[in-house]
């Protein structure tokens, strides 16, 4: 069973009577638990492919099954609600509240859905990653690692199935770059499905499968080796 299966998904934004193909046929599906890398150049149309995994946009053409439901017969309720309920979304930028502290920025996929108890599951998902004694703590207060974690810990409060991650380490060195993927890793072996689009080759290691686009089509779709830990060496 897939989680996420698009079949011939087209596209086409038209902007001043000129249309663009973003997408020109995308076929692909994902079990639920992969880990997979997005990778290829830019405009190649992979933002796009996410945004219409993570149901914030629809296809112009081909269909799109979300864990068996089709989005295209949702409406726009329907279609947020499923967003809220099984997608968490992590970006380049952390995308956090400024003057709004680490839990509450936590809290707010909550707020929308009206979920009781806020608080203390915003503080349990800070404890998930590491952050539970830096819940008062503005984004300012924090490093870029420390506000991408509490970016994640705002997507894993809802328990998403899925996990979408557009460059999520693009702002981050990398040191603070393998923590927030080794944290990505600890997530996906707990079940939750991890997409995510990178430009870096070893922040695509971490995946289990490649995903290669060019031209708004996929031109490579390949498991990648799995990652051997030698005996006594050190995790990553
Ligand atoms: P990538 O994420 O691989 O850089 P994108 O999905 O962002 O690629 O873009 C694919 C193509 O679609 C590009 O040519 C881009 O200019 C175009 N595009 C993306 N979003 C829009 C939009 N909202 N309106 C018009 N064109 C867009």
């Amino acid at each position: 069973m897939s989680l996420i299966r698009m079949t011939g998904v087209e596209k086409v934004y038209r902007m001043d009577g000129v249309e663009v193909q973003a997408l020109q046929g995308i076929s692909l599906s994902i079990a639920p638990g992969e880990f997979v890398a997005i990778m290829g150049p830019s405009g190649s149309g992979k933002s796009t492919c996410m945004n219409i995994m993570g149901c914030l946009d629809r296809p112009t053409a081909g269909t799109y099954l979300l864990d068996g439901t089709d989005v295209s017969t949702l409406d726009d309720v329907a279609l947020a609600r499923l967003r809220n309920r099984r997608l968490g979304f992590v970006f380049q930028s952390f995308n956090l509240l400024p003057r709004t502290s680490a839990v509450e920025n936590v809290e707010l996929p909550m707020i929308y859905a009206g979920t009781p108890d806020r608080r203390a599951k915003a503080l349990a998902a800070l404890e998930a990653v590491g952050l539970r004694a830096r819940a008062g703590h503005l984004p300012t207060q924090l490093s870029g690692g420390e506000q991408q974690r509490v970016a994640i810990a705002r997507a894993l409060v809802v328990s998403p199935s899925i996990i979408l991650a557009d460059e999520p380490t693009g702002n981050l060195d990398s040191t603070t770059a393998g923590e927030i993927m080794t944290l990505l890793d600890r997530l996906c072996s707990q079940g939750i499905t991890i997409v995510l689009i990178t430009h870096e080759a070893e922040i695509a290691a971490h995946a289990r499968r490649l995903i290669q686009f060019r031209d708004g089509r996929v031109v490579r779709d390949m498991a990648t080796r799995t990652r051997t830990v030698s005996p006594g060496a050190p995790l990553r």
